[in-house]
């Protein structure tokens, strides 16, 4: 029996929480569905990731507003990712900041990305109409940019930590709350999509460096928030464990001779025992795999997923 492609037989709305972190700091996190934030600045907003459609969004701002009523000066977007992005014209931010890589990607491949998510997940695109076009950065850096938050409220520090889950992820520290969202960097609880990743450079350095903030809470990109060091601690770590399982039986089977069906059929029988539960295992498996396979062979960058791509993938892998 094959499976259905990606999430698109994944129709059931998720319960969405709305946890306040602490004085005038916010996430949405919605059971594996793709997490956001909010920081109150003296007099102005900033949010943290935009979700794939303006209607979606809008239905976390009406969320949010029932806290708030400052206007938001600042969308933060941590990487490339449509989930991510599309939703961005609902919060009418005068600045959308994002790394210069993503600033590019979204040049090279974000329409390409749009149509491939938009089947992948039809479910997070509530009403696509409302998507006006790709979203651009209009401010965007690429080692840290500060924002002052005004009045005792400290700074917003936003950084790139290395290659990761693309080549351009952000995370946006709150050292006065010790608050970290970490974007798709980290997943709580929830499987990695790694098609579009640098696995070893992710695994190693820039995973270390996320863990040096010492947060005391954080926010992934999808998944419940990590309350306390230890919770911290261990999204990292299964994070890590994620990427170096993949990379040890990958090796293993290139080792061996074998090919990509062979890899893919090894990381799954050695992740399905700890991670098989977890949201979005099956749908993300064989687009990681792919992509491992091409860095393992040397392919710099990772290709560019299309719709037509994604469906003979899954064909190859999945079925
Ligand atoms: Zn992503």
């Amino acid at each position: 029996m094959s499976r259905p492609f990606a999430s698109s037989a994944d129709l059931a709305d998720k319960p969405k929480t709305l946890e306040v972190l602490a004085d005038g700091v916010y996430a949405l996190t919605a059971e594996g569905d793709p997490n956001i934030g909010a920081v109150e600045g003296e007099d102005f907003l900033v949010c943290f990731e935009a979700l794939a459609t303006p209607a979606a969004a809008r239905d976390w701002l009406a969320v949010l507003r029932a806290h708030t009523d400052k206007p938001i000066r600042y969308l933060v977007l941590s990487h490339y990712h449509a989930v991510r992005t599309l939703g961005a014209s609902a919060f009418g931010a005068p600045v959308i900041i994002a790394h210069d890589r993503t600033r590019a990607l979204v040049e090279e491949r974000g329409a390409q990305d749009w149509e491939s998510e938009h089947a992948r997940m039809p479910r997070l695109f509530k009403r696509p109409e409302t998507i006006p076009g790709l979203t651009r950065p209009t401010l965007t850096f690429s080692d840290t940019l500060t924002i002052d938050l005004g009045g005792d409220r400290g700074d917003l520090d936003l950084a790139y930590c290395g290659r990761g889950h693309t080549e351009g992820d952000i995370v946006a520290w709150l050292p006065r709350h010790r608050v970290l969202f970490a974007g798709d960097l980290v997943e709580t609880e929830a499987a990695l999509y790694t098609g579009d990743a640098f696995h070893r450079d992710w695994a190693a350095g820039t995973l270390d460096r996320v863990g040096a903030f010492g947060a005391e809470t954080l926010v992934g990109g999808r998944g419940a928030v990590a309350h306390g060091r230890d919770a911290v601690g261990a999204a990292v770590a299964q994070t890590r464990d994620f990427l170096e399982v993949m990379i040890r039986e990958v090796r293993g089977v290139r080792a061996r001779g074998g090919a990509l069906k062979d890899a893919f059929a090894a990381v799954h029988a050695a992740l399905a025992p700890g991670y098989g539960g977890w949201p979005i295992f099956e749908h993300c498996l064989p687009f990681d795999v792919s992509r491992l396979w091409d860095e393992l062979d040397g392919v710099e960058r990772p290709r560019i997923w299309t719709a037509e791509r994604d469906r003979r993938v899954w064909a190859e892998l999945q079925d």
